[in-house]
């Protein structure tokens, strides 16, 4: 049987992301390093904050989103106006897609950028173009050659995924200058507070009227299972953005849970200084081990291998040993390997896996 109706053009296109992998058949104690959560599991106020909640959920949830939004705002000296929240970040993205994508738009992406800008400006009816980078790094250059009269939004995260690597403030503030006033620049910052000293790019919206920062809660806050993200807006995009999504898009137990995640600032800057501390241990030992990595500032390293052959080897050598890490090769990386930075017994384990792995091959 057949029928006739069919989704808008550009739906069809989309191919459903995959999520890291979890499990290793037969391996008991295997290590998901796959999809860069943190290792040290979700803070404990968020999951007290969330069994309190439970008591309230004949209720509907507060859709101002009011108390989440004052704790980002005063943690991070942010206009509490000027923020929006959304089932993850990948829902602020697909908001924005929905307002400013649409038929004959054009939304920019790089090479080896987040595949989630490609897939929600597809589902919007919009065009991703693609723009290289230059060495797993954003060209900031090629991106301004991209656009045209009918370029709407322009995204790059920063750090990167999966690179890792990142533009200084002066080049994304270059972009953001560079762009005609009919596209806006989004800054996806999801781990921005991996990267030593760095702001996520607020400073740059708070002086614009055409940039938009997201993060999330997903990476250092440790609570991608509870898919709660943000973005720090000009005021008429926020407007846009609030016309966009549901009234309800966030419950209650992911307000208050995300919440007290922010106001926890310990358990951010423990999770942020060990994960700086081994990222450097553990991209040291691949280097030692003969494998290079560009210098990450986010939660994982990008291991780079000679070929996708010996990136396939190695990925099942790892696997063997019960380390589940990412295959890249829909990232335009066949070669690489994305290695999450886990907590001190994962990196030891990754760290003699891959000596290993050198070992034999030799
Ligand atoms: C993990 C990640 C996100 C976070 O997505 P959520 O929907 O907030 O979980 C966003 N952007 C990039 C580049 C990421 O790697």
């Amino acid at each position: 049987m057949t029928h006739a109706v069919a989704p808008r053009a550009g739906i069809l296109d989309i191919d459903p992301y995959q999520g890291g992998e979890s499990r290793v058949p037969g391996v008991r104690d295997a290590v998901k390093l796959s999809s860069n959560e943190n290792p040290f599991g979700p803070p404990p106020a968020a999951q007290e904050a969330l069994a309190r909640s439970a008591a309230l959920l004949h209720r509907y949830p507060d859709g101002s989103h009011a108390g989440l939004r004052r704790a980002i705002g005063e943690v991070h000296g942010l206009d509490p106006e000027r923020i929006v929240c959304g089932a993850g970040s990948d829902e602020l993205i697909a908001f924005l897609c929905t307002a400013y994508g649409g038929e004959g738009a054009e939304v920019i992406h790089t090479e080896h950028g987040f595949s989630m800008y490609r897939l929600s400006a597809l589902a919007a009816g919009a065009t991703p173009v693609c723009v290289a980078e230059r060495d797993r790094r954003v060209d900031v250059d090629a991106i301004l050659g991209a656009v045209s009269p009918r370029t709407r939004l322009v995204f790059i995260a920063n750090p990167g995924n999966p690179t890792g690597t990142m533009i200084g403030t002066d080049e994304v503030a270059r972009l953001a200058d560079g762009l005609p006033d009919h596209a806006l620049l989004v800054l996806d910052g999801a781990y921005a507070e991996y990267a030593e000293g760095h702001d996520g790019g607020a400073g740059l919206v708070a002086a614009r009227e055409g940039v938009v920062m997201t993060r999330t809660f997903s990476k250092i806050y440790g609570l991608g299972g509870l898919r709660v993200g943000w973005a720090f807006a000009p005021a008429h995009v926020i407007d846009v953005l609030n016309r966009v999504r549901g009234p309800f898009n966030l419950g209650t137990p992911q307000l208050a849970a995300a919440e007290a995640a922010m106001r926890d600032r310990a358990f951010v800057d423990h999770a942020r200084s060990e994960n700086a501390r081994l990222r450097a241990w553990l991209a040291l030992a691949l280097s030692q081990a003969g494998v290079p990595s560009d210098a990450s500032e986010a939660n994982f390293v990008l291991a780079r291998l000679k070929s996708p052959e010996e990136a396939a080897a190695c990925d099942a050598h790892l696997r063997a040993e019960g380390l589940i890490v990412r295959r890249v090769g829909g990232y335009g990386l066949p070669h690489c390997l994305r290695i999450t930075v886990g907590d001190e017994a994962a990196c030891r384990r990754v760290a003699d896996a891959l000596a290993r792995f050198r070992e034999r091959a030799e």
